[in-house]
């Protein structure tokens, strides 16, 4: 059941940061994990912050979670594109079977398919979007690069880029086409954590923070911005991994910046509990699209 539509001729640009957890976002460097902590995401929360709702900071009491106890990857990617649990449980589900954010921006909004774009560094993404191939274009774990020079490649492999780098670039190519829909889901931050290798894991966190900034700044007046990450990780020396097994993994946050054009009220961040399905809740109202029982972080429009 889904309620009446009223389009609001918005658009919408997700960005996913796999595995970033709170504490990087709100507090900077771990004092746990290194001797002399510095900030990490200065520029999100001098530019970006101040303009649209941060959710997630357990220091003030805030709580958004993963929707499963699984805190892994795949079935939270399934929490932000469907409405009902999947029964998804570990990364290695099949495609997903219901109806999805994307095939209700098709079916409801009648988006073409270039208007409804995924670019992501994790290949098995592609398995949330949607059950059909029709509504969306995923480009997943083989992004093509655009046909231009090698120097912004060079300039991202500096940054810390790896497995981040075609999407990236992907990503400056897509957005200027104003797509209805932008999903893009960045992962370096999840094989550094993997890795255990904290420095290089901080140092794409500072990538994303400028590269927040830059999309920010391509966005038109009715682009709403929306990112969160899928899971979080374990504390202290449990820093790198995350699962079912690490209680503390299942915190995760999110942030929306609501378009320039709209007229949207945020949902305090310590008004209720929220989860993914928020987000996607909040990426529905941004659109219009009407849901029973919930507008995720919109309160009112
Ligand atoms: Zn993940």
């Amino acid at each position: 059941m889904v309620g009446p539509n009223a389009p609001t001729g918005h658009s919408v640009v997700l960005v996913t940061l796999d595995g970033v957890r709170w504490q990087e976002l709100f507090l900077g460097e771990d004092p746990l994990l290194v001797r002399e902590p510095k900030p990490i995401f200065e520029r999100f929360w001098a530019e970006l912050a101040p303009r649209g709702q941060v959710y997630g900071d357990p220091t003030n009491g805030e709580d958004v979670r993963a929707a499963t106890a699984t805190n892994a990857s795949l079935p939270a990617y399934m929490s932000l594109y469907a409405e009902v649990a999947q029964g998804c449980f570990t990364n290695e589900c099949g495609r997903i079977g219901v109806r999805t954010l994307a095939d209700r921006l098709h079916d409801e909004l009648g988006f073409a398919r270039e208007q409804v774009q995924v670019i992501a560094a994790w290949r098995k993404l592609e398995l949330a979007v949607s059950s059909r191939d029709e509504v969306a274009e995923v480009e997943a774990g083989a992004v093509n690069a655009p046909g231009e020079g090698h120097a912004p490649e060079r300039a991202l492999i500096a940054e810390g880029y790896e497995s981040d780098r075609l999407p990236v670039l992907a990503l400056r190519e897509k957005l200027p086409e104003r797509p209805r829909f932008l999903h893009l889901a960045l992962w370096d931050s999840d094989r550094y954590g993997h890795q255990g290798d904290y420095a290089r894991y901080v140092n794409v966190l500072r990538a994303y923070d400028r590269l927040l900034i830059e999309i920010s700044e391509g966005l038109d007046d009715q682009t709403a911005l929306v990112v969160t990450t899928d899971h979080g990780r374990g504390i202290a020396d449990q820093w790198s991994e995350h699962g079912p097994q690490l209680p503390a993994s299942s915190r995760v946050w999110a942030f929306v910046l609501p378009p320039r054009a709209g007229d949207f009220t945020l949902e305090a961040p310590r008004a209720r509990r929220f989860d993914h399905h928020d987000v996607r809740y909040t990426i529905e109202a941004l659109f219009g699209l009407g849901t029973p029982g919930s507008k995720g972080f919109v309160a009112s429009q």
